[in-house]
C-alpha cells in the first residue's frame, strides 16, 4: 500500500448541532506535552477542571467530573447509577433526545413510562405533575436542549415539583451549558450531563457530570451493584475523588482541553455568553425569517445555539447541504429522526455564536436557495440580520 498524504481535510465551519468549531486556544492547550495521569501536576489539573465544571453548573455539588466519553456517557452514567431493576422511572421525551433517554433506561431493568409532547412543543408543569402523582417514579428524566426540534424546556420549577413526590430529576443539559442558563443547585436538579464540544467549545470526548447530594444518597442506597462498571460512580469518585486511585487511564489531552475551554467560559462571564448567543440568535432569526424559513419549535420557547427550521417547500435538503458543504465550508444539520428531511438545524454554538457566523450561513443559504428554485429576495436575509446588529 502506498503511504497516505499529511492529513490535511478542507476547513469547515461548524454549525451544525455538534460537533462545534473548538477554540483555537483550546486546540493550543491540546499540544501540551503528556503527563502521566496520576502525577501529581495533572491531579491539580483535574481538580481545577472539576472546580470550574461546578462553576458553569452553579453548583456546589461535590460529585462534579468529566466522563471519559462524549455526551451519551453522561447521560448512561446518569440513568445506570440511579436506576436498578424494579425502579420506575418517568421519561418526558419531546424528541430524538429523549427517546434515547427511555432506551437507556429501559436497559437498566427500571419500569419506564413515557410521557410524549409533540416535536416542537415542551412540557407544561402541570403535565408533569400529573404523571409524577399518578406514577411515583424514583427518576423524572427530562431533556433540556432538545437539539433535534431546537426546543427548550423550562425547568426552573421542575426539580423543587418533581422533589414534592420524592423523584429525582435527571437533566440532559448537552447543548444548553455554556449557550443558555443552566442553574443547576437553584433549580435543584439532581443529575447532570453534558458535553465537551457543544456549547464548551472543545473536541468531543468529555462529558461533565455532576450529581446532587440527594442522588449520591440514591446512589448509596442500591441494591444491586451499578449495571456498568466503567460508569459506576461509586468506582468513578475514587479516581475523580481526593483518593486519585487508578480507575481507567485520563484522556489526558483531552481534559487539557476542557480545562482551557473552561476557563474561556469563566473568563468571558457566564450571563454576557448567554447575552452572546440570544443576540446572535436574534439576528440569524430575523435572517431566516426574512427569507421565508420557518421555526420548528414553539416561539415562546426556541433554543438560542440550536436554530431548527424547516426546509422551503420543493428544495433538495441533501443537494443543498452539499453546496453549503463543499462551496462555502458550511456545515448545517439535516433533521433528525421525525424532522429528517423536513428540517435544518443551525448550530451558534459557543465560539461559533459570533456574527460573521451569522452573515456568512445566511449570505451562503441566498444563493443556495435561489439556485434551489426557492422563491427568495436575495440579500434580504444578510440585510435583516444587520439590522439587528445594528439596533446594538
Ligand atoms: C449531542 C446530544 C447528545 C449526545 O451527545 P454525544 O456527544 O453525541 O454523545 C445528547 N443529548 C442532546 C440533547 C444532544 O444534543
Amino acid at each position: 500500500m502506498s503511504i497516505l498524504g499529511q492529513l490535511c481535510p478542507a476547513p469547515r465551519l461548524l454549525l451544525g448541532p455538534g460537533p462545534s468549531d473548538a477554540h483555537p486556544r483550546v486546540l493550543t492547550a491540546m499540544t501540551t506535552p503528556l503527563l502521566g495521569h496520576l502525577d501529581p501536576q495533572f491531579m491539580d489539573l483535574m481538580f481545577e477542571t472539576q472546580e470550574m465544571c461546578r462553576q458553569v453548573y452553579r453548583t456546589k455539588n461535590k460529585m462534579t467530573l468529566p466522563i471519559s466519553a462524549t455526551g451519551t456517557a453522561g447521560m448512561e452514567t446518569c440513568l445506570v447509577n440511579l436506576l436498578e431493576p424494579g425502579d420506575k422511572a418517568v421519561c418526558a421525551t419531546m424528541g430524538y433526545f429523549g427517546n434515547r433517554m427511555v432506551e437507556i433506561a429501559g436497559r437498566t431493568g427500571a419500569q419506564v413510562t413515557r410521557i410524549d409532547a409533540p416535536w416542537g412543543k415542551v412540557f407544561e408543569l402541570d403535565q408533569l405533575r400529573d404523571t409524577l402523582k399518578a406514577v411515583r417514579p424514583k427518576v423524572l428524566a427530562l431533556v433540556h436542549a432538545e437539539t433535534s426540534t431546537g426546543a427548550l424546556q423550562p425547568m426552573a420549577e421542575v426539580g423543587k415539583l418533581a422533589h414534592e413526590f420524592g423523584a429525582l430529576v435527571v437533566a440532559d443539559a448537552v447543548t444548553s451549558v455554556g449557550c443558555t442558563p443552566v442553574e443547576v443547585d437553584a433549580w435543584e436538579l439532581d443529575a447532570v450531563f453534558t458535553c465537551s464540544q457543544k456549547g464548551l467549545g472543545c473536541p468531543p470526548g468529555l462529558s461533565p457530570v455532576t450529581m446532587s447530594e440527594r442522588a449520591m444518597d440514591a446512589i448509596k442506597n442500591r441494591k444491586t451493584k451499578c449495571q456498568s462498571w466503567y460508569f459506576d460512580l461509586s468506582l468513578l469518585g475514587t479516581y475523580w475523588g481526593g483518593d486519585r486511585a487508578y480507575h481507567h487511564t485520563g484522556p489526558i489531552s483531552m481534559v487539557y482541553a476542557l480545562r482551557e475551554g473552561l476557563r474561556i467560559v469563566l473568563e468571558e462571564g457566564l450571563e454576557t455568553r448567554w447575552a452572546r448567543h440570544q443576540r446572535n440568535h436574534l439576528a440569524l432569526k430575523a435572517g431566516l425569517e426574512a427569507l421565508g424559513m420557518q421555526y420548528t419549535a414553539d416561539p415562546k420557547h426556541q433554543l438560542p445555539q440550536l436554530n431548527a427550521v424547516r426546509i422551503p417547500a420543493g428544495v433538495d435538503d441533501l443537494a443543498c447541504r452539499k453546496r453549503l458543504l463543499n462551496e462555502f465550508g458550511i456545515e448545517i444539520g439535516g433533521g433528525l429522526g421525525d424532522f429528517k428531511g423536513v428540517a435544518w438545524r443551525i448550530g451558534l454554538m459557543g465560539h461559533n455564536s459570533k456574527p460573521s457566523s451569522v452573515l456568512l450561513v445566511l449570505g451562503a443559504l441566498e444563493i443556495v436557495l435561489k439556485g434551489a428554485g426557492a422563491k427568495i429576495e436575495p440579500g434580504a436575509g444578510v440585510a435583516a440580520a444587520e439590522g439587528v446588529y445594528a439596533k446594538g
